[in-house]
């Protein structure tokens, strides 16, 4: 995965910390800046400035402007198109700079970011630049002497609250089926993570979106997303981050009845039975928890492992994980980073005591790694137990739950008992059996013999707690357009 050369360490540019309204470059109204930090330093990297209720009403009444009276509205469906792939095109161009500020304010390891980020970022965009001239209606036919035809038409104005595991990706999910569809953005990028976002933002200027089209507003949770949810000139609000927090915004959007869709956590069981091909297996395992410091809201966090392999498996997972590479992620063979900042590394560490507590067995791991950063060694407990706060609770962190299983019954009652839905993995050589998982996992994605396995093309979200509504895919468009019918009589 590593890069031949490393990518700089520092952007040779100075960061935007503004926030972008109606294409204008502004500090906030009351002039007040907020600070993101670099993760495995823990070094202040730059003041940001900081959006509340002012800010936001500024940015929606540009994106409402944009929405009914300016350009973006009557343009042609291809050249919307093109300014996507214009933008797509610069991020591609920009690639190193982006994944170097990218591992810079995350802590994800630049190999990740230089090869897995932001290639996903580009053919996201690129996807959704194809599909802004394919969304149409169908034609009706309804009794009587009348032509029937349904339109798809944008929303309007789409308030985008985005967390901080995959900065960039999630302005790619999000802006992606929002401008394909015509509506116009005001984004909430995480407290943790701004930079990346704020200089999306400069590339879409640059590839020429009129203002007022995107417009993004850093800040806080409660602050500046809570005044986006309420705000009466926003249509639809997409958000991505935890469940608690999802619900809140649900309440929230109700007194408006906005359109809202929610990607929340998840605790995605990732089932090994004993006649799978058990390297390929651990592997995916390993993937599916420690990818992005297992900060990854599919994170294949319960593993349950078929007991005539149990043991074999642990040994395998163990050998792996305390192989793993940590340390500074500017090093392009560096394979964990620090997690994102000191709230989540110390909600971790609160995991693995309350798994030492409650009896299972710490296989390798279980604390921090070096004095500095927020490092947590890649941890696996073994003989975990369904009713543990470890099994069911998300960790978001380094740290795997193992759990040991006898029959195909008994483990697809286990891996549905949880309020979460969002993913699932099955590994076997019997496709039969894979299949009826499948089925029966009652998960948004459910991979077999592979795990996070993404396309722009394929649709993500949850079940259940996970979520509402899906993420890619030609399903997405759906969360960004309202549907018309139209009826004319005819003589
Ligand atoms: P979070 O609070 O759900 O944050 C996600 C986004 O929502 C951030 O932009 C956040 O702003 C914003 N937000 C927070 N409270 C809000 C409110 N009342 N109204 C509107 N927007 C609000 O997640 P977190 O605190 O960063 O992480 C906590 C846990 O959430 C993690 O440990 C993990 O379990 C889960 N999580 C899940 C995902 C996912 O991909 N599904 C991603 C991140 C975290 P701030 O940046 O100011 O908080
Ligand atoms: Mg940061």
């Amino acid at each position: 995965m590593a890069t031949a050369t490393a990518p700089k360490r520092k952007t040779s540019r100075s960061h935007q910390t503004k926030m972008l309204i109606d294409g204008k470059w502004r500090d906030a109204v009351s002039g007040k800046t907020f600070a993101t930090y670099n993760p495995a330093t823990e070094e202040e990297i730059a003041q940001v400035a900081e959006g509340e209720a002012a800010d936001i009403d500024l940015a929606v009444k540009a994106a409402r402007k944009a929405f009914d009276s300016g350009p973006w509205r009557k343009m042609d469906a291809r050249d919307r198109g093109r300014l996507i792939n214009k933008l797509a095109d610069l991020i591609e161009l920009n690639i190193d700079e982006l994944a170097a500020l990218e591992t810079l304010d995350n802590g994800k390891p630049i190999a990740e970011s230089r090869n897995a980020d932001l290639p996903l970022v580009i053919d996201c965009l690129r996807y959704y630049a194809g599909w802004a001239d394919k969304i149409h209606g169908q034609t009706i036919p309804v009794r009587g002497n009348y032509f029937c035809y349904t339109r798809k038409e944008p929303v309007g104005v789409a308030g985008q609250i985005i967390p901080w595991n995959f900065p960039m990706l999630m302005v790619a999910w999000k802006w992606g089926p929002a401008l394909a569809a015509g509506c116009t953005i005001v984004m909430k990028p995480a407290e943790q993570t701004p930079l990346s976002c704020l200089r999306m933002g400069e590339l879409a200027l640059e590839a020429g979106f009129p203002e007022g089209v995107i417009n993004i507003v850093p800040g806080f949770g409660e602050t500046a997303g809570g005044a986006l949810v309420d705000h009466p000139g926003v249509d639809k609000v997409a958000f991505t981050g935890s469940t608690e927090v999802g619900k809140i915004i649900m309440r929230n959007a109700a007194n408006s009845l906005k359109r809202v869709t929610l990607e929340l956590g998840g605790k995605s069981p990732n089932i090994v039975f004993a006649d799978a091909d058990l390297d390929a297996a651990v592997d995916g395992a390993m993937l599916g928890l420690y990818l992005n410091q297992g900060q990854c809201c599919c994170a294949g966090s319960r593993l349950f492992v078929e007991d005539k392999v149990y043991d074999a498996t642990i040994e395998k997972l163990a050998r792996k994980a305390s192989a793993r590479k940590l340390g500074d992620p500017f090093d392009p063979t560096t394979e964990q980073g620090p997690q994102v900042d000191k709230t989540q590394f110390d909600k971790i560490l609160g995991y693995i005591e309350s798994g030492k507590q409650q009896g299972a067995k710490c296989v390798t791991g279980g604390e921090r790694f070096g004095e500095k950063g927020y490092f947590i060694k890649p941890t696996i407990f073994s003989e975990v137990k369904d009713e543990m706060t470890i099994a069911r609770e998300e960790i978001f962190g380094p740290v795997l739950q193992v759990l040991r299983f006898k029959d195909i019954e008994e483990v697809v009652k286990r891996a549905n008992t949880t309020d979460y839905g969002l993913a699932a993995a099955v590994w076997t050589r019997d496709i039969g059996k894979a299949h009826g998982i499948a089925n029966r996992i009652r998960a948004g994605t459910v991979w077999v013999n592979c795990y996070d396995v993404f396309d722009a093309a394929a649709p993500f979200g949850g079940f259940k707690q996970s979520g509402m509504g899906r993420e890619l895919g030609e399903k997405a468009l759906d969360n960004y357009t309202e549907l018309k019918t139209v009826t004319v009589a005819m003589d």
